[in-house]
């Protein structure tokens, strides 16, 4: 998630910095802020873009030649300038910034409280630098050793750089789960989260490896040791990218990027939320609501676009593992329907920006009746997150993309994560089933790795495909929303027509489009109602049909019939709509590049649909 940039040397920091995070402006953010030192630490912080950062520090004295500077997208507490980072320690005398997600803030702040710490911001930041504050003082230890005891105590991924008026020209850089790129200059350092605001000055870069701790000394070497106090010689590596291709971490477009995100981003929407050992799930933002949702008369889910087609996944999610009755409603239509709403009923919003315009007006007629509405949303402090009674955040950082991929994915893995909690508490599944179902949840990133490496095969499928006019998704059960999204994706970046259905509905009409023109991708994996997804594939394969199936790895009897079969690892059924979709991103990207259209802007499209 966003951007951090630091400089220690002999020239003048702040230039640097705000060039570095104009640099990282494309990673999307919400807020920026700058601390510089020169005898002591001088913090300007503003909600919005860098140029108003840029603005409001004109006037200000910005001397020194170290210095830290952020562009925050905001996880813990909205997006405001008390928020922003940098954060300083109690005592002033430590700034940091950080990307990531401290997992458990609010026990160490608990304990920070008590022990007479006053927070000024709602941010998980500011407990970790107090908190390196707290055991250097109390354990009288020089600063990168409080920081390495610190981060043994700390869970969840960071990337992090401080600043301290103890140590005029160091800077201590740490990370685990979120990225950190070293620039060695001639006797000065750089660092980012990726090598964009570097590049310039220098070719030599370190990238830091999880749980690793550098102390970068100007005009000394480079030193770096772990969190478990292991001392490591630095790998110094020669940049080799252009600009542009370091924006998008090496892929050509932000889609493709956001595609090979999901393992991380779904990890990040698990975070802190699911314990396979202990077997517990908690949602802490909708905590107080769990009664509510537990007792409601029905669950109303109301989305649009890619929002309203993971709603339909969450609604065989609430009703097979927790055994709620669900209703999945286009906003658009629900909102003008004069629809029976009452105080026993439960509306979850879904919406990656959280702006949608259609959502928002459900929502408060929703609300006018009385009834409690939790929201879904990717973006912290949105209109949709204040409009909700309560939520959660998908945490899959910014997307950039307009056609969503990992947010996709983030919000099923968190309707996932509400209803196996719903069961939890309703005991609508035997505990050993339940256990196996969180296991399989928390091996779920790596199955999605698994999926990524498919080694061309989309693209090649792609390149025989690529000038047809239509094309038919077809799915059943969990993977009939699968169906609708892959179908969805093609069209938003290719332009070509495709529909999604489910599977046995082809009889009841799209049948009669089927010839040997027409490429039918079914989503086929070897669970539920398997053997009736292979007679549908095989009355397409009848009527000369192409079929492209997903299917389970090691299936040989949909491999026998289909033209193409893209493999995706065995799963519990419940956990094949995240798994499936993701070679359908891959065919429908790889489609709209050879067709040369603009896969990260489509025509007529924005990110955000702010208008009905
Ligand atoms: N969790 C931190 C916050 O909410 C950092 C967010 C980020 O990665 O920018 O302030």
């Amino acid at each position: 998630m966003c951007g951090i940039v630091a400089y220690v040397g002999y020239k003048k920091a702040h230039p640097i910095l705000i060039k570095g995070l104009q640099r990282l402006e494309y990673r999307g953010y919400d807020s920026a802020g700058i601390s510089v030192l020169n005898g002591k630490i001088s913090t300007f912080k503003t909600k919005g873009k860098v140029a108003e950062l840029e603005n409001y520090i004109k006037s200000k004295d910005l001397d020194g030649q170290a210095g830290i500077a952020h562009t925050r997208w905001a996880t813990h507490g909205e997006p405001n300038q008390v928020n922003a980072h940098p954060h300083f320690s109690q005592s002033k005398s430590i700034s940091i910034i950080h990307n990531g997600i401290i997992e458990n803030y609010a026990v160490l702040k608990e304990e920070l409280v008590s022990r007479g710490y006053v927070f000024e911001s709602d941010t998980d930041t500011e407990v970790l630098v107090n908190l390196i504050e707290d055991i250097r003082i109390n354990e009288k230890v020089l600063l990168d050793e409080a920081v390495r005891i610190a981060l043994c105590q700390v869970v969840g991924a960071y990337a992090i750089v401080i600043l301290s008026d103890e140590h005029p020209n160091t800077l201590i850089a740490a990370r685990k789960g979120s990225p950190l790129v070293i620039g060695i200059g001639d006797d000065d350092y750089y660092i980012a989260s990726d090598a964009t605001p570097i590049v310039e000055y220098t070719k030599n870069v370190v990238y830091l490896e999880d749980e690793e701790i550098a102390v970068l000394t100007r005009g000394e070497e480079l030193k770096i040791r772990t969190t478990k106090n292991k001392e490591k010689t630095p790998y110094v590596q020669q940049l080799e990218w252009n600009l542009s291709e370091l924006e998008k971490g090496g892929y050509d477009h932000f889609m493709m990027k956001e595609i090979y995100e999901q393992p991380r981003s779904i990890r990040d929407s698990m975070r802190g939320r699911l314990n396979p050992v202990t077997g517990n799930v908690s949602l802490g933002g909708i905590i107080d609501y769990e009664q509510k949702l537990l007792t409601a008369k029905r669950i109303i889910i109301i989305a649009c676009g890619t929002s309203w087609h993971a709603g339909l996944v969450g609604e065989y999610l609430f009703e097979d593992i927790a055994r709620i009755p669900v209703e999945v409603e286009y906003a658009s239509e629900f909102r003008y329907r004069n629809p029976i709403i009452t105080e026993e009923d439960v509306v979850i919003a879904i919406s990656q920006s959280g702006e949608t315009a259609d959502t928002l007006a459900a929502i408060e007629l929703a609300k006018q009746k009385g009834a409690t509405i939790i929201g879904i949303c990717n973006v912290v402090g949105s209109s949709i997150a204040r409009a909700t009674h309560a939520g959660s955040y998908t945490h899959a950082g910014p997307e950039i993309g307009v056609a969503s991929t990992k947010a996709f994915t983030a919000q099923v893995t968190v309707l996932t994560l509400m209803a196996l909690r719903l069961a939890q508490l309703n005991g609508a599944i035997p505990k050993t089933r339940f256990m196996q179902l969180l296991h399989e949840l928390d091996s779920l990133p790596e199955k999605v790795e698994e999926v990524l490496n498919t080694n061309g095969l989309t693209e090649h499928i792609a390149k025989k495909y690529k000038d047809v006019n239509n094309f038919l998704y077809l799915g059943r059960g969990y993977n009939f929303p699968v169906a609708l999204e892959g179908a969805l994706k093609l069209k938003e970046i290719s332009y070509i027509h495709a529909e999604g259905y489910p599977a046995a509905e082809m009889k009841h009409g799209p049948i009669a489009l089927i010839d040997e023109n027409m490429p039918v991708v079914f989503i086929a994996p070897q669970l539920g109602i398997y053997e009736k997804v292979v007679s549908n594939i095989q009355e397409v394969k009848a009527r000369k049909g192409n079929v492209i199936a997903i299917v389970t790895e090691g299936d040989t009897i949909v491999r026998n019939m289909a033209d193409y079969v893209i493999e995706i690892p065995k799963t519990e059924e419940y956990l094949v709509p995240i798994l499936a979709s993701i070679p359908l991103q891959k065919l429908a990207y790889h489609i709209a590049v050879l067709r040369n259209c603009n896969v990260d802007m489509p025509r007529n499209l924005a990110k955000s649909v702010t208008v009905e």
